[in-house]
């Protein structure tokens, strides 16, 4: 994060009316995700654009939109996708480069061990065989500084294209994966923090009913409004059809006004079949929510909890959460 969270609001309004954007939902989202830091490569891709004073157009915003934030079309993902490509690509890369530095070294202490046979057998050049050696030291340490330095870019070139291996391909979300990431970095930075797990309802109902391919629209509308509605919270899909949304430095009572604002957002969306036009009716989720606090061990603990709370949500009636 780059400021507190009203700074940041503060931030994305200003940005939006520079670049004469209007304030709706989609473009408050897409700059506050990008301005408070939490997404990293639509800051970037966003900082291409505007930092040489050139204005963001309402085209440019959709489509860092549809890139970054919405969801993808089905079935776009093919045998090896673009972002594991790219990232075999880098880990060649840095293989490469770690390589160098062992050649480097090694040449080194070759050339030492002749340097001290040449020192034995000649001590008397002893000043002109020191001058070589550490000239030749000086050579070394450029050569590993440049390979160190090649190291730095190669990692944060891997760390963008991770960026991409992090998301669910269904749902354009952060997977599983990425979650326990943010979860141990959340851990190890001491912030508190409230998990959310949202079960959607009856969704096996769902698939039985229209299919699966309806089915995994009906998850890809729901990451959606999920996503939108905690934004700049991290919503990832972490697992079927449950979703974990990690707030942090938040009240667990302001956590759940987001989540029960959330579930609202859901609820009230209108779901119909695309070809007919049949509606489905409303689709809800139940949540449990708690707090990650010093006296757990790890995230596991609150995630064990939060299941329990669900569990409890759905026995009460479903479509409803419940914190504590
Ligand atoms: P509850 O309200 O108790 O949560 O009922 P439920 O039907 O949602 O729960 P249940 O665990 O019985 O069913 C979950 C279903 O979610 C079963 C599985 O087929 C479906 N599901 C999980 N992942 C996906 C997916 O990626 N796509 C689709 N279409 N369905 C999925
Ligand atoms: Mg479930
Ligand atoms: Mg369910």
């Amino acid at each position: 994060m780059s400021g507190r969270p009203d700074e940041i609001a503060e931030e994305t309004m200003a940005f939006l009316r520079h670049h004469r954007l209007e304030p709706i939902p989609q473009n408050y989202t897409l700059c506050y995700a990008a301005l408070s830091g939490t997404h990293p490569a639509l800051r970037k891709a966003l900082g291409e654009i505007s930092d040489e004073g050139i204005r963001v157009t309402q085209k440019d915003a959709d489509e860092l939109f549809a890139q970054f934030l919405a969801t993808l079309p089905l079935g776009l993902s093919t045998e090896e996708p673009d972002h594991a490509r790219a990232l075999r690509h880098q880990a060649l890369k840095i293989a490469d480069a770690v390589n160098d530095a062992a050649g480097v070294a090694g040449a080194f202490n070759l050339e030492l061990s002749s340097d001290y046979d040449r020192l034995k057998s000649d001590p008397a050049n002893v000043a002109t065989i020191l001058a070589t050696t550490l000239d030749r030291s000086r050579k070394a340490e450029n050569e590993l500084a440049a390979a160190m330095a090649e190291l730095q870019t190669l990692r944060s070139e891997l760390d963008a294209a991770r960026e991409d291996s992090t998301r669910d391909a269904v749902t354009n979300l952060r997977n599983r994966r990425a979650l326990l990431a943010h979860l141990t970095e959340l851990a190890e930075e001491k912030r508190d923090h409230v998990l959310a797990i949202c079960d959607v309802d009856y969704f096996k109902s769902v698939n039985d009913r229209y299919g699966h391919v309806v089915g995994d629209r009906v998850l890809k509308s729901i990451a959606n409004a999920l996503s939108m509605a905690c934004a700049p919270h991290l919503v990832g899909r972490w697992g079927g059809e449950e979703f974990l949304v990690i707030i942090a430095d938040t009240e667990l009572s302001d956590a759940q006004r987001i989540i029960e604002e959330a579930r609202e957002s859901v609820a009230s969306r209108r779901y119909k079949l695309r070809e007919t036009d049949e509606p489905l009716g409303s689709i809800t989720f139940s949540a449990g929510l708690t707090c990650v606090n010093d006296t757990d061990n790890s995230a596991q603990d609150a995630l064990v909890r939060a299941d329990k709370l669900l569990y409890r949500a759905k026995s009460e009636g479903r479509n409803r959460s419940i914190a504590a």
